[in-house]
């Protein structure tokens, strides 16, 4: 109901503005330079996948604050992880005249249809942060180094456990991002990479048996669904013997993991938690990191990645090429993309008051 009445809305927006073009033509007031000026000023459709996790509403927030300042308008849509309704959010957007798409996507593979729509409108796209597939509608590609951040997150456990100084072996479970993500399998190997001579030479053991990216994945990134299944394992295989560490991909999934591991009796003091890994810097998690549960997390400053999509759409507006730092990286299934990667940070207990604080990412009181 709600979906029909957006529909209904989105046509009766499209016929006002058609009319209100027509009338702009009629005035005879330079018909053309009318056009161009309503291409620059126009308004940027920006689809982000949920709120449930606060990276998305910040990602949205930014967006929308640096293409006002650059002088568009905006119309900011979630798609509440629900694919379907992402394809019609994207839709509707098309229908209103957006000038250009920012599109974060939940199913990396369902956007081809209305992709298409966007490329019959003269739509430039812009992925953010995760790749869109199987297209070639998709015209730049703006994210973080998606490998390096799994390698960041795996260095760390390698690290804490003293694995390069011989220490172990050491239990490990090991947790992924959501199937669709094209991300998900950036972190996962990059992670695997530093992991696997460990578990090769058996200084870590995957003591549930479960190391395929298929075994491991979470869909949707839901940290209940992750509680779950470390509580699976918990029962399963850790009869005996300990978690010693944890790699996760996310924030949220950590959250989730945690809780699992505290009702299991870690965190006690005879039973400390494993080290455990995470990405975001999300507030409840850096809260966690200062009061000493989760031990690290990704830090990817959402400023700029903001900053690097409204550049991509400025200029793709403007007939110009935006800066692009990768054009090797990202093969969509259909042409390689071309990128602006930019670098994660490892974020602990020691560095984030200089990376989060002193950064501006956080207000001290923000993390009392
Ligand atoms: C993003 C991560 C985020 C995850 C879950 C990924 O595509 O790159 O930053 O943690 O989605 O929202």
């Amino acid at each position: 109901m709600r979906n029909r009445r957006a529909a209904l809305a989105a046509i009766a927006g499209a016929a006002s503005l058609a009319l209100t073009l027509t009338a702009c033509g009629q005035s005879g007031e330079g018909g053309s330079e009318a056009a161009t000026d309503s291409a620059k000023g126009g308004t940027i459709g920006i689809a982000m996948p949920t709120k449930s996790s606060e990276r998305w509403i910040t990602d949205g927030a930014n967006v929308e604050k640096d293409l006002k300042a650059k002088g568009y308008k905006t119309k900011l849509v979630f798609g509440e992880d629900d694919p379907d309704q992402q394809v019609s959010q994207i839709e509707n957007l098309i229908t209103q005249g957006v000038k250009a798409l920012i599109v974060a996507a939940i199913d990396n593979k369902s956007l081809n249809n209305v992709l298409q729509q966007a490329a019959d409108a003269k739509i430039p796209v812009i992925s953010y942060d995760r790749l869109i597939l199987g297209t070639k509608n998709v015209d730049y590609y703006a994210s973080f180094d998606n490998e390096k951040v799994g390698q960041l997150q795996a260095g760390y456990l390698v690290e804490k456990l003293g694995l390069a100084s011989g220490k172990g072996p050491f239990n490990i479970e090991l947790f992924a991002g959501s199937n669709d993500d094209n991300n998900t399998k950036y972190f996962f190997n990059g992670a695997m990479s530093v992991l696997q001579p460990y578990i090769d030479s058996k200084k870590l053991v995957v003591k549930s048996g479960q190391t395929a990216l298929t075994k491991v994945t979470t869909l949707r990134w839901d940290g209940a669904t992750a509680q779950k299944r470390m509580e699976d394992i918990l029962t399963s295989t850790y009869t005996s013997g300990r978690v010693d560490a944890v790699l996760s991909p996310y924030d949220g999934i950590s959250i989730g993991i945690l809780a699992a591991l505290k009702s299991d009796g870690y965190g006690a003091k005879n039973k400390p938690l494993p080290v455990i890994s995470g990405q975001d810097a999300e507030l409840a998690s850096v809260k966690s990191i200062i009061a000493g549960e989760q031990s690290m997390t990704v830090y990817k400053d959402l400023r700029k990645l903001a900053q690097v999509a409204t550049d991509m759409v400025d200029a793709s507006l403007n007939g110009k090429k935006p800066e692009i730092n990768d054009t090797k990286s990202y093969d969509n299934g259909t042409k390689v993309v071309p990128a602006f990667l930019l670098q994660p940070v490892s974020v602990d207990k020691s560095n984030y008051e200089k990376e989060l604080v002193q950064g501006g990412y956080y207000t001290a009181d923000q993390l009392k």
